[in-house]
C-alpha cells in the first residue's frame, strides 16, 4: 500500500546535499561558451578571473564534472535554514477540486525570503577563501542583495550593492535589511561609476534596470583592489548552487515513491528553475526518464517565448562576457507598470540550451493572472508568495484544473521560490484594482534584438 503523504515532507539534516549536480556534464549539446567581448573568443579562466572569484570562474567553465563537492563551511550554513520543506498542497487541491497531487518546494524560509541565499553563501565563501576584501553586486527587487548581505556578514566580507533605482525608492525596508547586515546600498544608475554617469546622461530620469546595475557593480569591482563581482542569477555557477533545491526535492519525493509528471518553475534568469529541474533534466538527457517541465515567465518580459537564441551582452553597459541565450536584447526594459519581478532580458545558457533541445516548454503569463493566483494561494495555503514565485503557482493551478477535466491524477511539482512581504506595493496595486497588463509589440522586441552583437 502506498504510504500516506504528510503535509510537509522533511528531510533529515544529514540529507542536505553535500555535492551540487552539474547537468552540463550530462548534456549532449553543451551550452555555448561565454565569449570575451574584446576578442570574440571563448572566455578562459584568465579572462574571467579579474571579474569573478577564481573558484567560481572555474565552476563557470566546468562542463565535465557532474558532481562538485560543497565545502563543509557552506553545508554548515545550509543547516541554518535547510533542508527546505516539500509541501503537499492538500488545501489547494481540495479548493480546486482536482484529482492532481500538487507539491511545492518552499525556499522562502530564511530572512532574505528566497532561494537566492543558496548561491549567495557559496559565492561569499569562495571570495573569503581567496582572501578578498569584498564583493559588489546588483539587486533588482532586493532579494539577491539581501541574501548576499547576509552571506557576507557571516564571512565578514564587505558588500556593496547597486540597487535598481525604482526598487530602492519603492522598497525602503529592503534597503534597511541589507544595511542591517552591513551592506552599502547605492541606487542605480548612480553618479559613482563611469557607466552610471553615462546612462544617466543618455536617459535622464531613468528608474534603472538590472542590466545597468550589473554594469555599475562590475565597474566598481574592477576598480577596487581586492574586490570581485558576484551575480545572483543567469550564470551557470549560480544554477549549479541552486541544484540543492532539485536534489532535496527529488530525495523527498523518492521517500514516498512519488514520480512527478509535471515540474514547474518561474524563470527570471533561470537559476531556481535550473536548480529545481537539474536532477530531473539530467535523467532526461541521459535518456532514463521523461518529465514535462514548464518554465513560466511574465508576458511583459518573455525571453524564452518570444526572444531569440543568440549571443548577447549580459548587461546594459556591455562589459560582461557575451552569453548565448534566449534574449530580448540587453537594452530591453519591461514596461514601468510591470510589478512582478523576473525582469532580466536573457536566460541562463543551460536553461536556454535545454529549452532549445526540447527538454522543457515555456509559457508567458499576464501579471493580473499571476496576482490572482498569488492571492488565492495566500488565502488557501497560508504563505504570502513572492510575485515571481506566483508565476509558477499560476501555471500549477492551470495544470491542476486541466487534470480536473481529464480526471488524471498527475503529480505536479512547482518551486515556491520565496515570500512577498517586500512586494506589498505590487499587491496594493492588485488589491486596488489598478494593476494593468502589458504585452510588448513584435516591433518593440525586434528593435531591442537589433542591438545584439553580431557574432
Ligand atoms: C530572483 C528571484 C526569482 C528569479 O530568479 P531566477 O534566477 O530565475 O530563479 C524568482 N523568485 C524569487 C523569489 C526571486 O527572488
Amino acid at each position: 500500500m502506498a504510504k500516506e503523504i504528510p503535509y510537509k515532507i522533511y528531510l533529515e539534516e544529514s540529507e542536505i546535499p553535500t555535492r551540487w549536480y552539474n547537468v552540463r556534464a550530462d548534456m549532449k549539446n553543451k551550452p555555448a561558451p561565454l565569449l570575451n567581448p574584446a576578442t570574440g573568443k571563448p572566455c578562459t579562466l584568465e579572462d574571467l578571473e579579474p571579474v569573478f572569484c577564481r573558484e567560481l570562474a572555474k565552476q563557470e567553465l566546468n562542463d565535465t564534472d557532474a558532481w562538485i563537492d560543497i565545502p563543509k563551511e557552506i553545508v554548515d550554513f545550509y543547516k541554518m535554514y535547510r533542508p527546505a520543506p516539500l509541501v503537499r498542497a492538500y488545501c489547494l487541491e481540495k479548493e480546486l477540486d482536482t484529482p492532481a497531487h500538487i507539491y511545492y518546494k518552499f525556499e522562502g524560509n530564511n530572512t532574505s525570503g528566497s532561494h537566492k541565499l543558496n548561491s549567495a553563501i557559496a559565492q561569499a565563501y569562495y571570495a573569503k577563501e581567496q582572501g578578498l576584501k569584498g564583493v559588489t553586486t546588483e539587486t533588482g527587487a532586493g532579494q539577491w542583495g539581501t541574501a548576499l548581505s547576509m552571506a557576507c556578514s557571516y564571512f565578514d566580507l564587505d558588500c556593496q550593492v547597486y540597487m535598481v533605482k525604482v526598487s530602492y525608492e519603492q522598497k525602503p525596508f529592503r534597503r534597511e535589511v541589507m544595511r542591517t547586515y552591513g551592506a552599502k546600498v547605492t541606487p542605480s544608475p548612480s553618479m559613482e561609476t563611469e557607466v552610471g554617469r553615462k546612462i544617466n546622461a543618455e536617459f535622464p530620469g531613468t528608474t534603472g534596470s538590472l542590466g545597468c546595475a550589473i554594469s555599475e557593480a562590475v565597474e566598481a569591482a574592477t576598480k577596487q583592489e581586492g574586490y570581485r563581482y558576484v551575480l545572483g542569477s543567469v550564470l551557470s555557477q549560480v544554477l549549479l548552487h541552486q541544484t540543492v533545491i532539485g536534489l532535496e526535492t527529488k530525495a523527498a519525493l523518492d521517500k514516498y515513491d512519488v514520480v512527478p509528471d509535471i515540474i514547474i518553475g518561474c524563470a527570471g534568469g533561470g537559476s531556481n528553475l535550473g536548480g529545481l529541474i537539474s536532477p530531473f533534466a539530467g535523467e532526461m538527457v541521459r535518456g532514463e526518464k521523461n518529465y514535462q517541465i514548464i518554465a513560466v515567465e511574465p508576458m511583459s518580459c518573455p525571453s524564452l517565448t518570444r526572444g531569440s537564441y543568440v549571443y548577447d551582452f549580459c548587461d546594459t553597459g556591455k562589459v560582461c562576457p557575451l552569453a548565448k541565450m534566449y534574449t530580448l536584447g540587453s537594452g530591453y526594459i519591461p514596461a514601468p507598470n510591470h510589478a512582478g519581478g523576473l525582469r532580466y532580458h536573457g536566460m541562463s545558457s543551460i536553461v536556454s540550451q535545454l529549452y532549445d533541445d526540447g527538454y522543457l516548454e515555456a509559457r508567458s503569463v499576464k501579471q493580473t493572472d499571476v496576482f490572482e493566483a498569488a492571492q488565492k494561494f495566500a488565502r488557501i495555503e497560508g504563505i504570502l508568495p513572492a510575485p515571481e514565485s506566483s508565476h509558477a503557482i499560476k501555471v500549477a493551478i492551470d495544470e491542476a484544473l486541466k487534470c480536473k477535466e481529464t480526471g488524471e491524477a498527475k503529480n505536479i511539482v512547482f518551486g515556491l521560490t520565496g515570500t512577498g512581504y517586500f512586494d506589498m506595493v505590487a499587491y496594493q496595486k492588485f488589491n486596488d484594482g489598478v494593476m494593468e497588463d502589458y504585452c510588448p509589440s513584435d516591433e518593440e522586441i525586434q528593435a531591442s534584438l537589433a542591438n545584439c552583437p553580431k557574432v
